[in-house]
């Protein structure tokens, strides 16, 4: 068996001990001569696994007794429109940055449901590719805004926003889907973080949302269906309908890698910090790549890179395919190559990515 390096931004690189755990269990989990697949999700088994899901997200995010943790479907993007059925009811209005395809699709999602008038538009870096994060004039927020909505990190463009915008009593809502688990958070700061599960958290399926308490209610947007009210989840322990089970499963297991075998969210922080280091110190000396975002916006997750010469970037995808790095091709908007380094993908890979990246600049440049 071989496996290769793989920069996919999403779905993305699991970590090898945990595939090795969920390939042991696979067809008798503990003893209960079934497949987390298949068992009920109203057994007792599966309310442990989901349960100790939880605790352990809790536990490895550090998230505050009065916020709801629901296990959801749907995927993020399904978030773009729960959002504001369920958080904008009293002014009915909101206020967006745009730094990317994401917070673009949540704006439209938004204006869709409140009206156009009613998204505020405070900040983009449309102008630039949104190859940065663009500086936050609080002149521009709306005071009396339902919630201020950001993506923290941008898939993408690979930008990360290098601090919170504060936005005083207006709950903030994150989109993390792209950074969750990469590094500690002050979960305080905000009102929702959510996240689909398949970039750093565990398979695709699974959409965590981590919200307030307070932000749960009964009072929604007219028409808002049942199973889009945050409340009918957080009421039903999130199985108010089947959860995406095995996914549950799985996540467990990446929470229990980085509790146990990393040591913690401060220690995953400083090994993403390490690996995007390595990365980025090669791109700023390389003569033949270049990293497309601004210093201070750069991503530790996703990081995209081009030669400036489209042929090149088509060679080098191809060679570097072939010696065993996948997925590096670009976004079909941005061009060029993006290397998706989540907590999965181990130093090494990142060691061997630059040392192939030498190889070719040496023979190419
Ligand atoms: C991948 C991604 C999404 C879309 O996620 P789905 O689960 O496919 O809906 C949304 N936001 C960000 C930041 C992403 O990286």
């Amino acid at each position: 068996m071989s496996r290769v390096y793989n920069f996919s931004a999403g779905p993305s690189m699991m970590p090898e001990s945990v595939l090795k755990r969920a390939a042991a269990e696979m067809l008798d989990y503990q003893g209960s001569g079934q497949s987390v697949m298949e068992m009920s999700h109203r057994s007792k088994t599966f309310q442990s696994i989901a349960d100790g899901c939880s605790n352990l997200l809790r536990e490895v995010m550090q998230i505050p007794d009065n916020y709801e943790i629901l296990f959801l479907q749907g995927g993020a993007s399904t978030q773009f429109a729960m959002i504001p059925l369920n958080l904008a009811t009293k002014t009915g209005k909101v206020d967006y940055v745009l730094t990317g395809q994401w917070a673009k699709k949540a704006a439209s999602e938004a204006k869709l449901l409140l009206g156009e008038e009613n998204v505020n538009i405070v900040a983009s870096s449309a102008d630039k590719t949104f190859s940065y994060i663009p500086k936050l004039d609080p002149a521009k927020f709306t005071p009396d805004a339902d919630y201020f909505y950001v993506c923290l990190n941008n898939t993408i463009y690979g930008t990360r926003y290098p601090e919170i915008p504060d936005t005083g009593n207006v709950s903030l809502v994150a989109d993390i889907s792209s950074m969750a688990l990469s590094q500690p958070l002050p979960v305080e700061r905000f009102g929702i973080l959510y996240a689909g599960a398949q970039k750093n958290m565990g398979p695709a399926g699974l959409t965590v949302v981590i919200i307030r308490k307070d932000l749960i209610s009964e009072t929604v947007r007219p028409g808002t269906p049942t199973m889009l009210r945050y409340k009918t989840h957080a009421d039903n322990g999130s199985m108010y309908n089947t959860p995406p089970c095995y996914s549950i499963y799985m996540c467990g297991l990446v929470l229990q890698w980085i509790r146990d075998e990393i040591g913690g969210l401060d220690k995953m922080y400083q090994l993403n910090q390490e690996k995007a280091k390595l990365f980025y110190d090669y791109l700023d000396g390389s003569k033949l790549f270049k990293g497309t975002v601004e210093k201070d916006s750069r991503s530790l997750m996703n990081i995209p890179f081009v030669t400036g010469n489209e042929e090149l970037d088509a060679k080098f995808v191809k060679e570097a395919t072939a010696a065993g790095f996948v997925n590096l091709k670009g976004h079909r908007t941005v061009g060029g190559m993006r290397a998706s380094i989540y907590n999965a993908m181990p130093r090494e890979g990142v060691e061997k990515l630059i040392e192939f990246m030498k190889d070719f600049e040496a023979k190419n440049g």
